[in-house]
């Protein structure tokens, strides 16, 4: 079985459902409201353990209520959490309010998350064990740069996720082997708008770079070979939340299995296409048996 380890957040998403957002000094009365475990890192880990990795999750939930039930959400997806510490004060929130257009704007506060700002002890032996690493950019730089580094100093391929969109440093990107941002994060990376010129951009600092291009599937390239464009699944997308999350776990389980890229950029479209025609970020990941029907 091929072994992924996340060093990521955790979040609890809650997630207010009105029929109109408010202004600034307004009080509106909501329809409904949902307490949903997320965050990057969990959503990652929970979609490479459903896509059939053995996974063990690095990061940090708070001593309350949403720690425990964060903690319990990823030992229910098979996901080891010996390697999760639990800190004084609150877990990671995303305070969410959903309007109904579908619009949301959103207030992330990192709490527990924050703390991870450097590796613990024996975090690079998990690391290390590893076929791959996951990252992402809702803790501090510095500890996915020292992941980054660990992972490194052990062969394990690395795998980043340049969301939230900003200023990466250069010694991360160093350490990188597979950047995976969406168009606006690459956007957001280069300055430039077509996807093709941005992904090229950006193999000037890494050597592998998939653009994830929503509904139209996605684009690979690495140093030395021929772009790749690989289609999604044509359905009909009810909930497009952890989509992104979905494709990167699946991806970094395929790559490690050793499935060729364009048979791995497929089998983690399938797995995303899944989980965009059910609703919820974590509730609609697929597993694996499901991945394999809906790609043959
Ligand atoms: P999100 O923030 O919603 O999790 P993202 O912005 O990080 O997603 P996207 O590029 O929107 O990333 O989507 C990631 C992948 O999910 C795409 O490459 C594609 O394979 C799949 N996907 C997204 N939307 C659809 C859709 N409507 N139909 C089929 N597949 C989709």
């Amino acid at each position: 079985m091929t072994h992924i380890a996340v060093l990521g957040s955790m979040n609890m998403d809650l997630v207010a459902y009105v029929d109109k957002a408010p202004q600034r000094g307004e009080t509106v009365t909501g329809r409904e409201f949902h307490t949903i475990p997320g965050g990057k890192g969990a959503n990652q880990a929970i979609a490479a353990a459903r896509a059939g990795a053995t996974v063990s999750m690095i990061g940090a939930v708070g001593n309350d209520g949403y720690g425990v039930r964060l903690r319990d959400t990823l030992e229910h997806s098979g996901v080891d959490t010996d390697f999760l510490r639990t800190v004084e004060g609150a877990s990671g929130t995303a305070h969410i309010v959903v309007d109904d257009e579908g619009g949301n704007s959103i207030v992330v506060v990192p709490g527990a998350n924050g703390t991870v700002d450097h590796l613990s002890p024996g975090d690079e032996s998990v690391i290390a064990t590893a076929d791959a690493l996951l990252l992402q950019l809702e803790i501090p730089q510095a500890a996915v740069l020292a992941g980054a580094a660990a992972a490194r100093r052990h062969g394990v391929r690395t795998v980043l996720t340049p969301a939230p969109a900003q200023p990466i440093a250069p010694e991360l990107l160093a350490a990188t082997d597979l950047l995976v941002p969406n168009e606006f994060e690459a956007v957001t990376l280069t300055g430039r708008t077509d996807p093709r010129e941005a992904a090229a951009a950006l193999l000037d600092l890494v050597p592998e770079v998939v653009v994830t291009l929503g509904a139209t599937g996605s684009l690979y390239l690495a140093r030395g070979t021929e772009p790749l464009v690989v289609p999604a699944p044509r359905v009909r997308a009810v909930d497009s939340t952890g989509a992104g999350d979905t494709f990167v776990g699946a991806l970094a389980v395929a790559l490690a299995e050793e499935k060729p890229v364009r048979e791995a950029l497929s089998w983690a479209a399938a797995a995303a296409a899944l989980s965009v025609q059910r609703v919820g970020a974590t509730a609609s990941m697929p597993y694996r048996q499901e991945i394999e029907a809906q790609y043959t």
